[in-house]
Protein backbone atom coordinates (compact mmCIF):
# COMPACT_ATOMS: atom_id res chain seq x y z
CA UNK A 1 0.00 0.00 0.00
CA UNK A 2 1.43 3.21 -0.56
CA UNK A 3 2.17 5.86 2.01
CA UNK A 4 -0.58 8.47 0.77
CA UNK A 5 -3.74 6.36 1.35
CA UNK A 6 -2.64 4.37 4.44
CA UNK A 7 -5.12 4.69 7.05
CA UNK A 8 -3.69 4.96 10.72
CA UNK A 9 -6.12 3.47 13.09
CA UNK A 10 -6.37 4.84 16.27
CA UNK A 11 -7.47 3.51 19.68
CA UNK A 12 -8.83 5.97 22.50
CA UNK A 13 -5.94 5.32 25.38
CA UNK A 14 -6.34 6.33 28.59
CA UNK A 15 -3.99 9.44 28.38
CA UNK A 16 -5.98 10.46 24.96
CA UNK A 17 -7.99 14.13 25.58
CA UNK A 18 -10.97 14.76 23.73
CA UNK A 19 -12.18 18.36 23.41
CA UNK A 20 -15.46 19.47 22.88
CA UNK A 21 -15.72 23.06 21.69
CA UNK A 22 -18.67 25.51 21.56
CA UNK A 23 -19.52 29.20 21.17
CA UNK A 24 -21.70 30.77 23.14
CA UNK A 25 -23.32 34.47 22.02
CA UNK A 26 -26.25 35.35 24.93
CA UNK A 27 -27.38 31.75 25.74
CA UNK A 28 -27.86 31.98 29.53
CA UNK A 29 -31.16 30.22 29.55
CA UNK A 30 -29.26 27.36 27.63
CA UNK A 31 -26.13 27.43 29.17
CA UNK A 32 -26.39 24.75 32.31
CA UNK A 33 -28.48 22.58 30.57
CA UNK A 34 -26.44 22.53 27.42
CA UNK A 35 -23.39 21.39 29.64
CA UNK A 36 -25.28 19.15 31.48
CA UNK A 37 -26.47 17.45 27.91
CA UNK A 38 -22.90 17.58 26.58
CA UNK A 39 -21.27 16.05 29.69
CA UNK A 40 -23.88 13.25 29.86
CA UNK A 41 -23.26 12.57 26.60
CA UNK A 42 -19.26 12.29 26.82
CA UNK A 43 -19.77 10.39 30.32
CA UNK A 44 -22.28 7.58 28.41
CA UNK A 45 -20.11 6.81 25.88
CA UNK A 46 -18.11 4.99 28.73
CA UNK A 47 -14.76 6.51 27.30
CA UNK A 48 -11.23 4.94 28.77
CA UNK A 49 -9.76 8.29 28.09
CA UNK A 50 -10.60 12.19 29.91
CA UNK A 51 -12.48 15.05 28.13
CA UNK A 52 -12.91 18.74 28.31
CA UNK A 53 -15.67 21.18 27.35
CA UNK A 54 -14.02 24.44 26.15
CA UNK A 55 -16.83 27.22 26.18
CA UNK A 56 -16.14 30.59 24.53
CA UNK A 57 -18.30 33.38 26.24
CA UNK A 58 -18.88 35.58 22.68
CA UNK A 59 -18.96 38.92 24.67
CA UNK A 60 -22.38 37.98 26.28
CA UNK A 61 -24.19 40.87 28.01
CA UNK A 62 -27.45 38.67 29.01
CA UNK A 63 -25.23 37.24 31.80
CA UNK A 64 -23.91 33.90 30.21
CA UNK A 65 -20.25 34.76 31.19
CA UNK A 66 -21.07 34.98 35.15
CA UNK A 67 -23.71 31.63 34.74
CA UNK A 68 -20.75 30.04 33.00
CA UNK A 69 -18.17 30.95 35.45
CA UNK A 70 -20.28 29.31 38.36
CA UNK A 71 -20.81 26.18 35.77
CA UNK A 72 -17.24 26.04 35.87
CA UNK A 73 -17.35 25.57 39.78
CA UNK A 74 -19.52 22.58 39.52
CA UNK A 75 -17.23 20.86 37.06
CA UNK A 76 -13.48 21.60 38.00
CA UNK A 77 -11.23 20.18 35.77
CA UNK A 78 -13.76 19.56 33.13
CA UNK A 79 -14.31 22.97 31.90
CA UNK A 80 -12.42 26.19 30.57
CA UNK A 81 -14.34 28.94 29.92
CA UNK A 82 -12.63 31.77 27.51
CA UNK A 83 -14.30 35.13 27.67
CA UNK A 84 -13.50 37.48 24.52
CA UNK A 85 -13.45 40.95 25.27
CA UNK A 86 -16.25 41.65 22.86
CA UNK A 87 -18.82 40.02 20.49
CA UNK A 88 -16.74 38.86 17.61
CA UNK A 89 -19.07 36.42 15.86
CA UNK A 90 -19.59 33.30 15.46
CA UNK A 91 -16.27 31.95 13.51
CA UNK A 92 -14.19 34.03 15.56
CA UNK A 93 -15.27 32.31 18.38
CA UNK A 94 -14.78 29.37 17.00
CA UNK A 95 -11.22 30.07 16.74
CA UNK A 96 -10.98 30.89 19.99
CA UNK A 97 -12.44 27.40 21.20
CA UNK A 98 -9.75 25.89 18.59
CA UNK A 99 -7.03 27.42 19.62
CA UNK A 100 -7.73 27.02 23.58
CA UNK A 101 -8.52 22.66 23.26
CA UNK A 102 -5.71 20.70 24.07
CA UNK A 103 -7.90 17.27 22.75
CA UNK A 104 -6.32 14.72 20.53
CA UNK A 105 -9.39 15.18 19.13
CA UNK A 106 -11.83 18.47 19.12
CA UNK A 107 -15.63 17.97 18.43
CA UNK A 108 -16.88 20.94 17.46
CA UNK A 109 -20.40 22.29 18.04
CA UNK A 110 -23.50 24.77 18.06
CA UNK A 111 -24.29 25.31 22.03
CA UNK A 112 -27.54 25.81 20.89
CA UNK A 113 -29.31 22.16 21.09
CA UNK A 114 -29.46 22.13 17.51
CA UNK A 115 -26.31 19.56 17.10
CA UNK A 116 -27.12 16.84 18.87
CA UNK A 117 -24.14 14.99 21.07
CA UNK A 118 -25.94 11.50 20.00
CA UNK A 119 -23.79 12.09 17.06
CA UNK A 120 -20.54 11.77 19.09
CA UNK A 121 -20.15 7.90 19.24
CA UNK A 122 -20.62 7.64 15.22
CA UNK A 123 -17.81 10.39 15.34
CA UNK A 124 -14.91 9.07 17.63
CA UNK A 125 -15.90 5.70 15.65
CA UNK A 126 -14.97 7.25 12.49
CA UNK A 127 -12.16 8.80 14.01
CA UNK A 128 -10.87 5.49 15.76
CA UNK A 129 -10.91 4.01 12.21
CA UNK A 130 -8.43 6.68 10.64
CA UNK A 131 -10.98 9.17 9.57
CA UNK A 132 -9.09 13.08 10.70
CA UNK A 133 -12.44 14.73 9.64
CA UNK A 134 -15.86 13.60 10.95
CA UNK A 135 -18.82 15.66 9.74
CA UNK A 136 -22.31 15.98 10.68
CA UNK A 137 -24.66 15.99 6.95
CA UNK A 138 -27.33 17.55 8.05
CA UNK A 139 -30.20 15.16 6.95
CA UNK A 140 -33.18 16.78 8.57
CA UNK A 141 -33.75 20.54 9.62
CA UNK A 142 -36.20 21.90 12.27
CA UNK A 143 -36.27 24.80 10.82
CA UNK A 144 -38.81 27.06 8.88
CA UNK A 145 -39.50 26.04 5.64
CA UNK A 146 -38.02 29.38 3.67
CA UNK A 147 -34.55 29.09 6.47
CA UNK A 148 -34.38 25.23 5.08
CA UNK A 149 -34.77 26.23 1.33
CA UNK A 150 -32.24 29.04 1.33
CA UNK A 151 -29.51 26.60 3.26
CA UNK A 152 -30.43 23.52 0.74
CA UNK A 153 -30.04 26.49 -2.36
CA UNK A 154 -26.66 27.69 -0.59
CA UNK A 155 -25.01 24.88 0.09
CA UNK A 156 -25.02 23.47 -3.92
CA UNK A 157 -24.71 26.92 -5.62
CA UNK A 158 -21.02 27.05 -3.31
CA UNK A 159 -20.97 23.84 -3.61
CA UNK A 160 -20.90 24.11 -7.72
CA UNK A 161 -18.46 27.40 -7.79
CA UNK A 162 -16.26 26.78 -4.93
CA UNK A 163 -12.59 25.56 -6.15
CA UNK A 164 -12.26 22.54 -3.40
CA UNK A 165 -15.01 19.84 -3.37
CA UNK A 166 -17.48 21.14 -0.17
CA UNK A 167 -19.68 18.07 1.08
CA UNK A 168 -23.32 18.79 0.89
CA UNK A 169 -25.29 20.33 4.21
CA UNK A 170 -22.35 20.20 6.31
CA UNK A 171 -21.97 22.88 8.67
CA UNK A 172 -19.74 23.28 11.73
CA UNK A 173 -20.66 20.64 13.45
CA UNK A 174 -17.60 18.40 13.00
CA UNK A 175 -15.06 15.85 15.24
CA UNK A 176 -11.58 17.48 13.96
CA UNK A 177 -8.47 15.67 14.85
CA UNK A 178 -5.24 17.84 15.90
CA UNK A 179 -3.74 17.55 13.29
CA UNK A 180 -6.40 19.26 11.36
CA UNK A 181 -6.28 21.40 13.89
CA UNK A 182 -3.26 22.71 13.51
CA UNK A 183 -3.54 23.03 9.97
CA UNK A 184 -6.88 25.40 10.48
CA UNK A 185 -4.63 27.47 13.24
CA UNK A 186 -1.75 27.55 10.72
CA UNK A 187 -4.08 29.41 8.32
CA UNK A 188 -3.74 33.15 8.40
CA UNK A 189 -7.40 33.85 7.15
CA UNK A 190 -9.63 36.43 8.97
CA UNK A 191 -12.87 35.54 6.93
CA UNK A 192 -12.74 32.19 7.69
CA UNK A 193 -15.58 30.19 6.58
CA UNK A 194 -14.93 26.61 8.82
CA UNK A 195 -16.44 24.36 6.27
CA UNK A 196 -14.66 25.90 3.26
CA UNK A 197 -11.44 25.99 5.52
CA UNK A 198 -11.87 22.38 6.92
CA UNK A 199 -12.51 21.03 3.07
CA UNK A 200 -9.56 23.01 2.06
CA UNK A 201 -7.02 21.20 4.51
CA UNK A 202 -7.65 18.35 3.13
CA UNK A 203 -6.83 14.50 4.90
CA UNK A 204 -9.04 11.72 5.01
CA UNK A 205 -12.65 13.19 5.44
CA UNK A 206 -16.45 11.84 6.29
CA UNK A 207 -19.78 12.96 6.39
CA UNK A 208 -21.94 11.09 9.13
CA UNK A 209 -25.80 11.87 8.51
CA UNK A 210 -27.48 14.08 12.07
CA UNK A 211 -30.70 15.40 11.96
CA UNK A 212 -30.46 18.60 12.83
CA UNK A 213 -32.55 19.93 15.56
CA UNK A 214 -34.39 22.76 16.82
CA UNK A 215 -32.60 25.73 18.14
CA UNK A 216 -33.99 25.56 22.00
CA UNK A 217 -35.23 28.95 22.21
CA UNK A 218 -36.23 29.53 18.44
CA UNK A 219 -34.28 33.25 18.24
CA UNK A 220 -31.46 32.77 15.83
CA UNK A 221 -27.87 34.30 17.07
CA UNK A 222 -26.15 34.89 14.00
CA UNK A 223 -29.68 36.24 12.37
CA UNK A 224 -30.48 36.59 8.69
CA UNK A 225 -27.00 39.67 8.54
CA UNK A 226 -25.01 37.54 9.56
CA UNK A 227 -25.79 34.21 7.35
CA UNK A 228 -25.58 36.55 4.58
CA UNK A 229 -21.97 37.67 5.51
CA UNK A 230 -21.35 33.95 5.90
CA UNK A 231 -22.53 33.32 2.64
CA UNK A 232 -20.28 36.29 0.80
CA UNK A 233 -17.18 34.67 2.89
CA UNK A 234 -17.75 31.12 1.77
CA UNK A 235 -17.82 32.88 -2.37
CA UNK A 236 -15.60 34.98 -2.26
CA UNK A 237 -12.71 33.02 -0.45
CA UNK A 238 -13.44 30.14 -2.40
CA UNK A 239 -14.58 31.00 -5.33
CA UNK A 240 -13.22 33.27 -8.36
CA UNK A 241 -16.73 32.50 -10.57
CA UNK A 242 -17.98 36.14 -9.39
CA UNK A 243 -15.44 37.48 -11.43
CA UNK A 244 -15.63 35.00 -14.50
CA UNK A 245 -19.35 35.51 -14.96
CA UNK A 246 -18.67 39.59 -15.18
CA UNK A 247 -15.99 38.94 -17.51
CA UNK A 248 -18.98 37.04 -19.95
CA UNK A 249 -21.38 39.53 -19.31
CA UNK A 250 -18.73 42.15 -20.31
CA UNK A 251 -18.29 39.95 -23.71
CA UNK A 252 -21.70 39.71 -24.17
CA UNK A 253 -22.49 43.34 -23.70
CA UNK A 254 -19.34 44.03 -26.57
CA UNK A 255 -20.47 41.21 -28.66
CA UNK A 256 -24.13 43.77 -28.82
CA UNK A 257 -22.34 46.57 -29.07
CA UNK A 258 -20.59 45.49 -31.78
CA UNK A 259 -23.86 44.76 -33.49
CA UNK A 260 -25.61 47.64 -32.96
CA UNK A 261 -22.42 49.52 -34.66
CA UNK A 262 -22.84 46.99 -37.53
CA UNK A 263 -26.42 47.88 -37.94
CA UNK A 264 -25.53 51.86 -38.02
CA UNK A 265 -23.53 51.46 -40.13
CA UNK A 266 -25.08 48.95 -42.56
CA UNK A 267 -28.27 51.68 -42.85
CA UNK A 268 -26.20 54.48 -42.93
CA UNK A 269 -24.08 53.11 -45.88
CA UNK A 270 -26.85 51.22 -47.71
CA UNK A 271 -30.01 51.99 -47.00
CA UNK A 272 -29.93 55.38 -46.06
CA UNK A 273 -32.40 54.48 -42.83
CA UNK A 274 -31.28 56.77 -39.46
CA UNK A 275 -31.37 55.23 -36.87
CA UNK A 276 -32.76 56.68 -33.70
CA UNK A 277 -30.06 57.84 -31.98
CA UNK A 278 -31.65 58.44 -28.54
CA UNK A 279 -32.98 55.56 -28.46
CA UNK A 280 -30.09 53.52 -28.71
CA UNK A 281 -28.27 55.31 -26.77
CA UNK A 282 -29.98 55.06 -23.98
CA UNK A 283 -30.56 51.11 -23.19
CA UNK A 284 -26.58 50.66 -24.74
CA UNK A 285 -25.56 53.32 -21.97
CA UNK A 286 -27.68 51.66 -19.37
CA UNK A 287 -27.25 48.65 -20.22
CA UNK A 288 -23.23 49.21 -19.75
CA UNK A 289 -23.94 51.02 -16.76
CA UNK A 290 -25.39 48.49 -14.86
CA UNK A 291 -23.13 45.81 -16.20
CA UNK A 292 -19.94 48.31 -14.81
CA UNK A 293 -21.50 48.99 -11.37
CA UNK A 294 -22.00 44.88 -10.96
CA UNK A 295 -18.46 44.59 -12.05
CA UNK A 296 -17.52 47.13 -9.55
CA UNK A 297 -19.30 45.62 -6.56
CA UNK A 298 -17.93 42.46 -7.30
CA UNK A 299 -14.29 43.72 -7.43
CA UNK A 300 -14.96 45.62 -4.67
CA UNK A 301 -15.96 42.20 -2.10
CA UNK A 302 -12.71 40.80 -3.20
CA UNK A 303 -10.51 44.03 -2.45
CA UNK A 304 -12.07 44.50 1.30
CA UNK A 305 -11.27 41.12 2.18
CA UNK A 306 -7.60 41.83 0.92
CA UNK A 307 -7.57 44.76 3.40
CA UNK A 308 -8.74 42.96 6.19
CA UNK A 309 -6.27 40.55 5.59
CA UNK A 310 -3.49 43.40 5.10
CA UNK A 311 -4.79 44.90 8.37
CA UNK A 312 -4.00 41.78 10.02
CA UNK A 313 -5.95 42.23 13.29
CA UNK A 314 -6.40 39.26 15.29
CA UNK A 315 -9.45 37.16 14.84
CA UNK A 316 -10.43 37.78 18.57
CA UNK A 317 -9.06 39.26 21.54
CA UNK A 318 -9.10 37.24 25.33
CA UNK A 319 -10.12 38.59 27.93
CA UNK A 320 -9.89 36.15 30.45
CA UNK A 321 -9.83 32.25 30.77
CA UNK A 322 -11.37 30.39 33.68
CA UNK A 323 -10.36 27.17 34.79
CA UNK A 324 -10.66 25.50 37.81
CA UNK A 325 -8.44 22.51 38.94
CA UNK A 326 -9.57 19.42 39.74
CA UNK A 327 -8.65 19.35 43.45
N1 LIG B 1 -22.79 32.57 18.44
C1 LIG B 1 -21.62 33.20 18.84
N2 LIG B 1 -21.40 34.49 18.46
C2 LIG B 1 -22.29 35.19 17.68
C3 LIG B 1 -23.47 34.53 17.25
C4 LIG B 1 -23.67 33.21 17.64
O1 LIG B 1 -20.79 32.61 19.54
O2 LIG B 1 -22.04 36.37 17.38
C5 LIG B 1 -23.03 31.17 18.85
C6 LIG B 1 -24.41 30.90 19.41
O3 LIG B 1 -24.45 31.13 20.80
C7 LIG B 1 -24.61 29.43 19.07
C8 LIG B 1 -23.86 29.29 17.75
O4 LIG B 1 -22.93 30.38 17.69
O5 LIG B 1 -24.04 28.57 20.01
C9 LIG B 1 -24.76 29.30 16.54
O6 LIG B 1 -25.59 30.43 16.57
P1 LIG B 1 -27.05 30.42 15.94
O7 LIG B 1 -27.83 29.30 16.51
O8 LIG B 1 -27.63 31.77 16.05
O9 LIG B 1 -26.72 30.12 14.41
P2 LIG B 1 -27.59 29.30 13.36
O10 LIG B 1 -27.83 27.96 13.96
O11 LIG B 1 -28.84 30.10 13.17
O12 LIG B 1 -26.69 29.27 12.16
MG1 LIG C 1 -28.35 27.50 15.75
Amino acid sequence: MDAGTAVTKRALTRDALLSVVAPMFNEAANAAPFVEEVLAAVDALGLPCAHELVLVDDGSWDGTSETLDAIAQKYPGALRVVHLTRNFGHAAAVSAGLDHARGAAVILMDADRQDDPAAFGPFLQKWQEGCEVVYAQRVLREESPPKRALFWLFYRAFAWMANVRIPLDAGNFALLDRRVVKQLQALPERNRYLPGLRAWVGFKQAGVPVPRRARYDQQARVGFRGLWTLAMNAVFSFSYVPLFVFRIAGLLSLGLSLAVILFALYHKFFTGRAVLAWASQLVTTSFLGGINLLGIGLLGEYIARIYDEVKARPIYIVDRVVEPPKH
